[in-house]
């Protein structure tokens, strides 16, 4: 079988495999892109369905919000009324009323700004002076080594014995205990650091440094950065214990307002993205803190009256301020959460804490982490910019579960469809090429079987001609003549013969007479049938035929011509070594018949292929000799009706040999009978 290069039927496969490779991927393409809008569309239409349930609440939800909000003005101005007298000092405390409403309202950060624009609230706490008194000697020399030498670990010796000359109520401990820290932490001693922190931070709550920053905040900051990443709890506990500590209006405010400012920013700066694990609030309070000069200047230049609710801009972020001008501006920074009338709060006096979460946000920011699937959002009109109230369902799940039963459908219906489609285009692929190689074999059949008619054809006319024409010299001669047409009459009937055996078993017409056999006889007869043909090829024919052999149910026509087949394919399939062997032998229940050569051989990969119709082995041999590809095929085809097997062991150079099992069963069973 040789390929040419322009061969038609190679072009069709082509193209038809392109074609179905196209007819696969576009279809499969579309089903699945209408499929996933299928599926996301129920889902949209699911969060459609969510939002129209919840609008109500969301309704109900934001009236009380801005109910609350648009009072708060009013009901505010008795608390900024005791927060400005207290900046004034017209009172020792900013009292009840004000912390009510701070810590109702969720305010952060508040201020009263005198005419002046001196900030009067939070009010700066005088500077304490720097320890001026005496130091033990041992601490200068510490600090020698410390900064000039740059050996904390020696500077920690010294510094401890400056401490051991100090009494315990000696205000001299408190610089010493912050050069001792800040030498353990520079030479890595973690822990012993964190223990020198605490002792500081208890022993020296309004001491400062030279430069007069507090030396307690400026100890927390440090325990900071040394818990960062270490100790997530205490970090986190850390946190609001500055916040509190620096939060404006409360009584623990220890620090000027400058030294606030500095460290909350450098405390929000430690807190760097992890800000999602502290406390809301505290990050909050210490970002308002930080921001709190910012936040001054960017409020607008506010008419003179009530308190009005204002969104400003500081640090980067939007926030919601309430402010007044009367004598002074008076107002606070609102957390939006409000801790008591905020949108949770609200919720939860609605009681749907359980299943739903409320966040206000600014229009360009996200809520706090945690939150769910969001529901549905509303702009609130009470204030002045896009405050939008978020409703949240906890459990994402719900939406899933609505969405879900639909989506499944369309899937498994999305992933029938692509298989079908796959495997049906891929087992016509299949029936495809199997027709266009079979029918690329009958084109080479037929000029094999047209070749292999002309043959002896070509030999009957020129000797008939001979004859016709008298040039026989003598009456051998012509009987010569006479009998090479008769044995290539004979040849051209068998070859008619195999072609209508074929086309019969084609059909599925060829008819089988089972008869108990002599398999010698069998063996016999093809031989001498093959006779004229092994003796002209001078091959030696060995017959290892076994002694007791018993009769078998065959059809011997059949079986003579599958034997014919094998001994004419040996013959023509070895050109050097001319040795034939026909073996028949019994194994168990199984009779064993077989034709074995040492000709060309046959590759292992092709064993099971030249059993096909019509095909032959692509090799310069095979192709020189004259064949059609039936005679395996029809041998195959005739065992197989037998109930037997053939099978094939061969190498190229090796030789083949061809075995045929058939079943003994039915003449044992006509032995016993
Ligand atoms: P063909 O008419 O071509 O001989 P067959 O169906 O009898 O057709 O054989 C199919 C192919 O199997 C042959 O073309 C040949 O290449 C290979 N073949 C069959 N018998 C032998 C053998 N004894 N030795 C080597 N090759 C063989």
């Amino acid at each position: 079988m040789r390929r040419r290069p322009s061969d038609p039927v190679a072009r069709r496969l082509r193209n038809f495999v392109l074609l179905t490779i196209f007819a696969v991927a576009v279809p499969s393409l579309l089903l699945t892109g209408f499929g996933l809008i299928a599926i996301d569309n129920e889902r949209a239409a699911a969060m459609r369905r969510i939002e129209d349930l919840y609008k109500p609440v969301l309704g109900k939800l934001a009236d009380r919000l801005n109910a609350w909000l648009s009072a708060l003005p009013q009901t505010s101005t008795a608390a900024l009324d005791d927060l400005a007298a207290f900046a004034r000092r017209e009172i020792p405390a900013p009292g009840e009323r004000f912390t009510k409403f701070a810590t109702e309202a969720g305010a952060v950060a508040c201020f009263v700004v005198g005419t002046n624009g001196r900030v009067l609230y939070p009010r700066p706490e005088p500077p304490l002076p720097t320890w001026q008194g005496y130091l033990p000697d041992s601490f200068s020399a510490g600090q020698q080594l410390e900064f000039a030498e740059r050996d904390p670990s020696a500077a920690v010796v010294k510094y401890r014995a400056a401490l051991s000359e100090l009494t315990k109520d000696d205000p001299a401990r408190c610089p010493v205990l912050n050069a001792l820290a800040r030498a353990l932490v520079r030479a890595g001693r973690r822990q012993d650091a964190l223990a020198t922190l605490d002792e500081l931070i208890s022993a020296c709550p309004k001491h400062v440094d030279h430069s007069g920053y507090n030396l307690a905040v400026g100890a927390r900051l440090r325990r900071l950065a040394l818990l960062r990443g270490k100790d997530e709890t205490r970090f986190a506990k850390e946190i609001e214990a500055l916040a509190a500590l620096l939060g404006p209006g409360l009584p623990t405010l220890r620090a000027s307002s400058e030294q606030t400012g500095f460290a909350a920013a450098r405390a929000i700066e430690l807190l760097g993205d992890e800000t999602g694990r502290v406390q809301p609030m505290a990050v909050e309070t210490l970002d308002a803190i930080s921001h709190q000069a910012e936040l001054l200047s960017a409020l607008p230049g506010l008419a003179p009256g009530q308190a009005r609710l204002l969104t400003v801009r500081a640090g980067g972020r939007r926030r919601l301020v309430l402010a007044r001008v009367g004598p002074e501006l008076t107002g606070c920074l609102l957390l939006p959460a409000g801790r008591q009338h905020g949108p949770e709060a609200a919720l939860d006096q609605m009681g749907l804490s359980g299943s739903l979460q409320a966040c206000l946000t600014s229009s360009e920011e996200q809520c706090e982490d945690g939150a769910g699937i969001l529901a549905a959002a509303e702009y609130l009109k009470a204030t002045d910019l896009a405050w939008k109230l978020n409703l949240f369902l906890k459990d994402s799940g719900s939406i899933d579960a609505l969405a879900e039963s639909r989506t499944r459908i369309y899937f498994w219906a999305l992933l029938l469809a692509v298989v079908t489609l796959v495997l049906g285009i891929g087992r016509t692929l299949q029936v495809m090429i199997r027709e266009a190689r079979l029918t690329r074999l009958k084109t080479d059949f037929v000029s094999s079987v047209s070749h292999e008619l002309r043959t002896p054809l070509t030999s009957i006319r020129m000797f008939t001609q001979t004859l016709l024409l008298g040039r026989t010299r003598n009456e051998a001669e012509a009987r010569d003549c006479l009998e090479t047409i008769d044995r290539e009459s004979e040849r051209l009937t068998r070859l008619v013969e195999r072609i209508l055996d074929f086309s019969r078993m084609e059909a599925g017409r060829k008819a089988f007479h089972f008869k108990p056999e002599d398999v010698k006889e069998l063996v016999d007869q093809a031989l001498a049938a093959c006779g004229p043909m092994l003796e002209a090829g001078g091959f030696e024919v060995t017959r290892s035929l076994a002694a007791e052999l018993p009769a078998v149910e065959l059809d011997r026509d059949a079986m003579v011509e599958v034997l014919i087949n094998l001994l004419s394919n040996a013959v023509k399939y070895s050109p050097d070594r001319h040795s034939i062997e026909v073996f028949a032998r019994r194994v168990d229940d199984v009779l064993e018949l077989g034709v074995s050569d040492r000709g060309i051989g046959i590759e292992r990969a092709l064993h099971k292929r030249i059993f096909e119709k019509f095909y032959r082995v692509d090799n310069r041999l095979a192709s020189e000799v004259a064949g059609s590809g039936m005679g395996l095929s029809l041998v195959h085809y005739i065992i197989q009706a037998h109930n037997g097997q053939i099978t094939v062991d061969s190498s190229p150079g090796r030789g083949s040999t061809f075995t045929i099992r058939l079943p003994l069963k039915n003449a044992k069973h006509e032995e016993e009978e």
